[in-house]
C-alpha cells in the first residue's frame, strides 16, 4: 500500500509537488514555485503541509522553476537527501536556481523598503542565494531510460518528455505488500508537443497501475505545423519588421524560447533568408542557458545547423553586462533583440520595450502565451499606452504576435500519450491544469474508451491511498488558500481598473472631462 499527496498544481497548473509515501519511505515528485496573482504566490512564503526533514530523496521531472522553484525552500527547511534528475536538468538548474533566488532576494529587499516606510516588520525572502547553492550540492543526474534505485526496494527510471531540454516523465515501481506484486506509477511531468525542435516526441512504457497526467492543455487544440512552417511565418515577421526601418523587439522566456528563436533565426540567416541585422540576446540567464544547450548539443533533435555552428553566427551579440545592455538602447533601427521576461512582467524587456514601442517603425513580436495582468498582456490586447515603470508610453509600434512556440502537448497530443499508455490498472489522476481543462479531456478520454470510472482530479492537498488499483480519497488537509482565488483574485481586477482609467483618461477631450470622470468615480466610492 502506498499513499499519494498532491501539494501543489491540483486544479491549477503551477507549484508542482507531489508526495508518495511507501512504508516508512516519503517521496517528492517535484517542488515547484507557485506562480501567478498574489494570493498563489502567497503560498510560496507559507509553511510546507509536511516535514521537510522528514522526506528522503526527491525525483525531480524538469527544471522549469514551477517544478523545481522551492527546492531551495525545501532544503532550508531541513531536507538534506539527494535530488534525483536528467543531467541536462541539473545543469540547468545550477544557473536558474541561482537566478530564481536572487529574484526572491531583490523582490524582498523592495517590499521591505515598503514596509519600512509603514512601519511593518521586514520579511524574509523565501530563500536565498546560499540555499540555492546548498540544493545544487544535492543533485544526483541520470540517463534516460535506466533504473537507479533512490530507496530500499523503491526503482525509479527517466522517459523522455519532450518538453525542455532535460525534461522526464518518471516511472516508479516498488514491491506492494501484502500481494507481493509490483506496484507501477507514472509521472507524466509536463509533456511537449509532437512537432518541437531539439526534443523527439513524448515516450513511455505501457500498463501502469497509476498514471498522474498533465492536463494543461486539455481544453485546447493547436493548428498543426511543421517546424518549416513555423520558421517560415517567423521569417515573414522578421523581413516585414526590419524593413519597416524599426527593430524587433521579442519578448521571450530564458529558457528553451530563447535558444529556440536563435536557432530557427540563426536557420533563416544561414540560407541567406533574412536581411542583414544584428541579433541581441540581453538576458544573462538566457545567454548561460545556451550555453547549457551547446554542451548537450549532441543530444538535440531536428537541429538544422551544424553542431559548431549551433547559436554561434557572427552576427549574434550573447549579452550579460548592464553597460552592454544599455548601449542597445541607443540602436534605433535594424536589430532583433530578443530579451526576458517572456510576458514582458520584469527584466531587461521592459527597458527594450519602453525604448521601441513608441517608435511608429518598430514591432514587438510575441511568440507565447500572455498571463492575464501582465505587461505582455495589456500590450496584446490593443491599449493604445503602457505603463512601465512609472511611466505612460504610447504604443505606437507595431504590435505582432506568433503562434506555435509552445513547449506543451495539446488535447490530440495529451490524449494520444495517455492512450499509448494503456492499459491502466488502478486509476489516472489528471493534474497540472485547471479544471475545464480536466474535465474535458476525461469527457474525451471515454469517448475514446477510457474507463471514466478510473479517472480521479484530485483537489489541492487531497491525498490518497493507493490499493489494490484502486485509489481511495483519505481527505483534505486544511485549505491553505481559498480554491476560487487559484485562478483569478481582486488584484487582477484592481490592474484592470487602473489600465481601464488611464486609458479613459488619455483620451479624454479636455480636463474638465478628466475632473468630471475622477468625480464621478469618487462619488461611486
Ligand atoms: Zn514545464
Amino acid at each position: 500500500m502506498a499513499t499519494l499527496s498532491f501539494y501543489g498544481a491540483a486544479g491549477t497548473v503551477t507549484g508542482s509537488c507531489s508526495m508518495l509515501e511507501v512504508g516508512e519511505q516519503r517521496f517528492l515528485v517535484d517542488c515547484g514555485m507557485f506562480q501567478g496573482n498574489k494570493t498563489i504566490r502567497a503560498l510560496n512564503e507559507k509553511d510546507f503541509p509536511f516535514e521537510a526533514a522528514g522526506i528522503d530523496f526527491l525525483i525531480l521531472t524538469h527544471a522549469h522553476i514551477d517544478h523545481s522553484g522551492l527546492l531551495p525552500k525545501l532544503v532550508k527547511h531541513g531536507f538534506s537527501g539527494p535530488i534525483h534528475c536528467t543531467a541536462a536538468t541539473a545543469d540547468l538548474l545550477s544557473f536558474m536556481l541561482l537566478d530564481s533566488a536572487k529574484i526572491q532576494q531583490s523582490n524582498t529587499e523592495r517590499w521591505n523598503r515598503r514596509r519600512q516606510r509603514k512601519g511593518e516588520e521586514p520579511l524574509e525572502p523565501v530563500y536565498t542565494e546560499e540555499h540555492a547553492r546548498r540544493t545544487l550540492e544535492l543533485l544526483t543526474p541520470h540517463g534516460y531510460e535506466t533504473w537507479f534505485e533512490p530507496g530500499a526496494d523503491i526503482q525509479v527510471r527517466y522517459w523522455n518528455a519532450g518538453h525542455m531540454l532535460g525534461s522526464a516523465s518518471a516511472e516508479v515501481k516498488f514491491p506492494d505488500d501484502p500481494s507481493g506484486n509490483t506496484m507501477r506509477i507514472l509521472f507524466s511531468g509536463d509533456l511537449g508537443p509532437e512537432e518541437k525542435v531539439f526534443h523527439p516526441e513524448p515516450d513511455a512504457e505501457t500498463g501502469f497501475d497509476y498514471i498522474v497526467c498533465e492536463s494543461t492543455y486539455g481544453d485546447r487544440e493547436r493548428d498543426d505545423y511543421t517546424l518549416e512552417k513555423r520558421r517560415d511565418n517567423l521569417r515573414k515577421e522578421l523581413v516585414r519588421g526590419l524593413s519597416a526601418g524599426g527593430n524587433v523587439v521579442i519578448p521571450a522566456f530564458a529558457v528553451e524560447r530563447s535558444q529556440e528563436l536563435l536557432h530557427d533565426i540563426g536557420v533563416l540567416l544561414a540560407r541567406g533568408e533574412l536581411p542583414e541585422t544584428t541579433v541581441f540576446l540581453d538576458s544573462p540567464l538566457a545567454k548561460a542557458v545556451t550555453e547549457v544547450f551547446i554542451k548537450h548539443a549532441g543530444s538535440l533533435d531536428d537541429v538544422e545547423l551544424d553542431e559548431s555552428q549551433l547559436f554561434r553566427d557572427p552576427r549574434f551579440r550573447l549579452v550579460q553586462d548592464v553597460e552592454e545592455s544599455k548601449a542597445i538602447n541607443r540602436i534605433t533601427g535594424g536589430a532583433i533583440i530578443i530579451s526576458a521576461s517572456g510576458m514582458a512582467d520584469a527584466g531587461r524587456i521592459q527597458h527594450h520595450i519602453k525604448n521601441n514601442i513608441w517608435r511608429s517603425n518598430a514591432t514587438i513580436l510575441f511568440v507565447g502565451y500572455q498571463a492575464p495582468g501582465t505587461l505582455g498582456y495589456y500590450i496584446t490586447s490593443g491599449e493604445p499606452m503602457v505603463r512601465i515603470h512609472s511611466k505612460e508610453y504610447l504604443v505606437r509600434a507595431e504590435i505582432r504576435r506568433l503562434g506555435n512556440y509552445s513547449a506543451h502537448a495539446d488535447q490530440g497530443e495529451l490524449l494520444d500519450w495517455i492512450m499509448e499508455r494503456t492499459p491502466v490498472a488502478g486509476r489516472l489522476f489528471l493534474n497540472h491544469g485547471d479544471d475545464d481543462a480536466r474535465e474535458e479531456l476525461a469527457r474525451l478520454l471515454s469517448e475514446r474508451g477510457f474507463d471514466p470510472e478510473k479517472i480521479v482530479m484530485p483537489r489541492m492537498d487531497e491525498i490518497f491511498e493507493l490499493v489494490a488499483g484502486d485509489a481511495k480519497s483519505k481527505g483534505r488537509l486544511p485549505e491553505r488558500i481559498p480554491q476560487a482565488e487559484l485562478l483569478s483574485d481582486w488584484n487582477n481586477d484592481y490592474a484592470a481598473l487602473v489600465a481601464a482609467l488611464t486609458q479613459r483618461l488619455y483620451e479624454a477631450e479636455d480636463d474638465a472631462e478628466r475632473r468630471r470622470i475622477i468625480a464621478t468615480l469618487r462619488a461611486a466610492l
